[in-house]
C-alpha cells in the first residue's frame, strides 16, 4: 500500500513525463472539490480533463496570435460593423466562421484610403485565431523585401515552405508602393505558390483595372488577377473615411 506521499511522488513523476501540467498542478484541489461533493471517479477525471485541455487551448491560441503579427487593438470588439453595406457585412459573418481557409479561399478587401480594409481583414484575422487557425500578418512591402532578400540568398523557398504552413495569408495595401520588377516577380511567385494551397487575404487601395502598375504587364496582371480571383470573396468597401469622420465628430462635439 502507497502512503500518501508516495502517491504524489508517483502522480507528480507520471504527470511530469506524460506533459500534463494542469492536471499536475490541480489534481489534489480538485480530489477535495471532489470528495466534498461526492463525485464520481470518473466525473473527477472529467474535470481535469477538461482543464488540462482548456489551458492548452488558451496557450495555443496566444502563441498563434504572437506569431501572427496581428495588431491586437484590431479586433472585432472594437470594429463597426453598422459601418459596413449591408451586403459585405453578410460577407464577414459568414468569413468569420472560417471555413473559407478550409477550401482555400481568397479575401480581397477594396476600398479608399481609411475605409477600414486593414482593420477589418484584421478582425477577420483574429476570429480566425480563435478558431486554432494560422494566419500571419504582413504589410505588402515589406513581405516583398522579405522575399527579395531571401532570393539573394537562395532560400526563397525555404521562405515560402514557411509561409505555407499559415492558414491565412493577410498581405496588407497591395500596390501602395511602386514595385520594380523583381519585387513584382517574388509577389507573383508567392501567389502562384499560394494558389488553391492557402488563403492570401488582401487588401488594396487599386482596383483590379489599375493592377498593372503592381504587376508591369497585362500578361502577368492578368494571370495574378485570375489565381486570386478564382476562388474568392471581394469585399467592396466603398466608404467614407473613418478618420475623418472621427476627427468630423469630435470636432463637432
Ligand atoms: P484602410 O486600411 O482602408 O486604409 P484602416 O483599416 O487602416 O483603413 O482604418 C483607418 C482607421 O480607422 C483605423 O484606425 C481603424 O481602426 C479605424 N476604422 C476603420 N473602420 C472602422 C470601423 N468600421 N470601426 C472601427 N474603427 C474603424
Ligand atoms: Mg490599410
Amino acid at each position: 500500500m502507497l502512503t500518501a506521499e508516495d502517491l504524489n511522488s508517483v502522480l507528480n513523476q507520471s504527470l511530469k513525463e506524460l506533459h500534463l501540467p494542469t492536471v499536475r498542478a490541480c489534481y489534489e484541489k480538485e480530489a477535495q472539490r471532489a470528495r466534498q461533493e461526492s463525485l464520481g471517479y470518473e466525473h473527477y477525471l472529467a474535470e481535469l480533463m477538461e482543464l488540462e485541455r482548456e489551458e492548452r487551448r488558451h496557450r495555443r491560441i496566444e502563441r498563434l496570435l504572437r506569431e501572427s503579427k496581428l495588431p491586437l487593438e484590431k479586433n472585432l470588439d472594437t470594429f463597426d460593423m453598422k459601418r459596413l453595406p449591408s451586403k459585405v457585412a453578410a460577407q464577414v459573418n459568414a468569413l468569420v466562421e472560417g471555413s473559407f481557409v478550409d477550401r482555400t479561399e481568397n479575401v480581397l478587401a477594396f476600398g479608399n484610403p481609411g475605409s477600414g480594409k486593414t482593420h477589418l481583414l484584421c478582425a477577420i484575422g483574429h476570429e480566425l485565431i480563435q478558431k486554432g487557425r494560422r494566419v500571419l500578418f504582413t504589410a505588402c512591402s515589406l513581405l516583398v523585401q522579405e522575399m527579395l532578400i531571401a532570393k539573394q540568398d537562395l532560400r526563397l523557398p525555404r521562405l515560402l515552405k514557411k509561409l505555407s504552413k499559415y492558414d491565412a495569408l493577410i498581405v496588407d495595401d497591395i500596390g501602395y508602393v511602386q514595385q520594380n520588377r523583381q519585387e513584382m516577380e517574388v509577389l507573383f511567385i508567392l501567389l502562384a505558390e499560394r494558389y488553391e494551397r492557402g488563403s492570401v487575404m488582401i487588401t488594396s487601395n487599386l482596383p483590379f483595372s489599375k493592377w498593372e502598375r503592381i504587376f508591369k504587364d497585362p500578361m502577368t496582371t492578368a494571370a495574378a488577377i485570375d489565381r486570386l480571383v478564382h476562388h474568392s470573396v471581394i469585399l467592396e468597401l466603398n466608404l467614407s473615411s473613418y478618420r475623418l469622420e472621427q476627427s468630423k465628430k469630435s470636432k463637432r462635439g
